[in-house]
């Protein structure tokens, strides 16, 4: 990934921040996004001390506002010249409801964020990439783009969508040397499911925590690491033909009856 530029969204914690360990180890150098500053400029600081020979930007914008994301894709080209990968992975989960209860305004919230997001970063990198006749996209959709997820129907059918977006683009912009593909991560253990497990036992997030990691083949819940090692492949040369493709990375879980 050396001298490699990559754009990475929901950068200050989690999955995107965890991808960004990963590639700052393997030497490219980074665009880091999201709207929580205070947190990406600690964490932005903290990686650029540990990894002094890379170069890091950090821009601050909301994914669901599209001059937002005009305005990340430009600092970056304006920085490094070039975008090599987008990671375009900012996203949020909304509150658990029954599909008929569901809260309208969250309801927006999460189309906006996971499905709108997503679009914009598409809709902006791939002239870039058309230019350069190179790029590789992630996108992050979940098992929940895969399959049914009890009192989640937004962010189910934010992330189905996400799927199909990536099959979208790979199909058109394959001819431009451009490999577009989304993981579909199963429970890792990131700050949004933390959250999510505090809502499903708000006096015992542990005890949800444990029952869930013993319904998994592998009986544990997945490293952040994990993924970002698969997003890094999938974001290098390496990967020279795998497209629009949704990768599980969920140990297993989604083949379970
Ligand atoms: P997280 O809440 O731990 O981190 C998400 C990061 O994205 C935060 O830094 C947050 O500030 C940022 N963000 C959220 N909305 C944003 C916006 N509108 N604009 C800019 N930044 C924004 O979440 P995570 O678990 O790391 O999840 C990352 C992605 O992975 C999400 O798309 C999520 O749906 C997906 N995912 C996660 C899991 C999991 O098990 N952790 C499973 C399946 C899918």
């Amino acid at each position: 990934m050396k001298d490699k530029a990559i754009i990475i969204t929901g950068a200050a914690m989690g999955l995107g921040l965890a991808t960004a360990k990963v590639l700052a180890e393997k030497g490219a150098n980074l665009s880091l996004v999201d709207y929580n500053e205070e947190q990406l400029i600690k964490e932005a600081e903290k990686l650029k001390s540990e990894y002094p020979e890379i170069e890091i930007i950090r821009v601050k914008a909301d994914v669901s506002n599209e001059e937002d994301v005009k305005n990340y894709i430009n600092k970056t080209v304006e920085t490094f010249g070039k975008i090599d990968g987008l990671y375009n992975n900012a996203g949020i989960e909304g509150k658990q409801a029954p599909l008929i209860d569901y809260d309208l305004k969250v309801f927006e919230k999460v189309i906006d964020i996971n499905l709108m997001g997503v679009y914009y970063g598409l809709r902006y990198v791939i002239p870039i990439m058309q230019k350069q006749k190179y790029g590789r996209i992630v996108n992050v959709a979940s098992v929940g783009g895969i399959r049914g997820v009890i009192n989640q129907t937004p962010y189910v059918a934010s992330k189905h969508a996400v799927s199909g977006m990536s099959k979208q683009a790979a199909v058109e912009y394959g001819k431009d040397g451009i490999l577009t593909n989304a993981i579909a991560p199963g429970a890792i253990l990131t700050p949004m499911v933390a959250e999510a497990f505090k809502q499903v036992n708000p006096e015992d997030p542990k005890a949800a925590e444990a029952e869930y990691a013993k319904r998994n083949p592998t009986r544990a819940l997945g490293d952040p690491k994990h993924v970002g090692l698969l997003v890094s492949f999938l974001l290098s040369e390496e990967n020279g033909y795998v497209s629009g493709q949704t990768i599980a990375i969920d140990g297993g879980e989604s083949n379970m009856y």
